[in-house]
């Protein structure tokens, strides 16, 4: 098992609500009215993101809704920048960031040591955990017997299951020869309902919502690791991430971020 740095939550002081009138800019706190930030194109906040990955995002008819939709929604308003969502290849992201094409990488992300090398992070804002889904009558029954076996795990490209699952066997992992990669996690899904592989690893949210739409599959009650999620953010532009903090620090005190979360992912009882 895999443990993940955690990422210390910036310590910021919260700003003041200015006095409140109706138009946006009234929601902008004083940390980040006057902003030392910069974007790529002034007055917009471009998040990349990859939009099959439910429920963190992911299309309702030609829309792309979701919790991360939200939480960047609701921080591009703090920071009096129009959101504009670019739905790409996951694992195209963190490069698109890095050079420049993208303000905020926002995908269920996951902060991992070697991702800080080439990105920052924000403060974590939801937790995931990678699961392990596999077919209603598997004789797979948790993670031992997965990495024992002689089982083709599908993953999709780029993504911390595809990270961990094709390391090494002395490093948890099933190795390269055993791994499927797929461009969406939903691919790798339709491989394992058509027998093609023989379990998928990941998120669990996402792992719900496709084992809720195809009959016959299961998750595993051996979960496999837990992660932070987080906005990536260019290194150079400190300033933006410092806001971001800043306005996911606010939405997190004054229990938006909890809402939002609630709204897709009621609690279980
Ligand atoms: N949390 C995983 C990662 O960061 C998967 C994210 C995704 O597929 N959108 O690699």
């Amino acid at each position: 098992m895999k443990t993940l740095k955690r990422i210390a939550a910036g310590i910021l002081s919260t700003a003041l609500l200015l006095g409140m009138t109706s138009c946006a800019a009234a929601k902008q706190t004083e940390a980040v009215k006057d902003p030392a930030f910069t974007t790529i194109e002034s007055g917009k906040l471009i998040m990349a993101t990859n939009a099959f990955f439910p429920p963190y995002e992911y299309y309702e008819g030609e829309k792309i809704v979701g919790i991360d939709v939200e939480i960047a929604t609701a921080v591009a308003d703090k920071l009096g920048l129009e959101l504009v969502i670019e739905d790409v290849e996951f694992d195209s992201i963190i490069a698109g960031v890095q050079g420049g094409k993208y303000d905020i990488g926002c995908a269920g992300m996951t902060v991992t040591e070697d991702r800080l090398k080439s990105v920052n992070f924000s403060t974590p804002y939801a937790t995931g955990i990678q699961s392990i889904i596999v077919t209603a009558d598997s004789e797979i029954t948790d993670i031992d017997k997965l990495l024992a076996g002689n089982y083709k795990v599908g993953v999709q490209s780029g993504t911390t299951g595809d990270i961990y699952m094709s390391d090494t066997p002395e490093n948890g992992g099933v190795g390269e020869d055993r791994i499927e990669r797929y461009a969406k996690g939903n691919d790798a899904v339709i491989a394992l309902t058509s027998g093609k592989i023989d379990a998928v690893v990941i998120d669990n949210e996402p792992a719900k919502a496709f084992v809720a739409a195809n009959e016959g599959l299961k998750i595993l009650e051996t979960p496999y690791t837990i992660e932070d999620y987080a906005m990536a953010i260019n290194k150079d532009n400190t300033a933006l991430k410092d806001a971001i903090n800043q306005a996911l620090k606010e939405l997190t005190d004054d229990g938006t971020i909890a809402s939002i979360v609630n709204k897709y992912i009621p609690a279980e009882g």
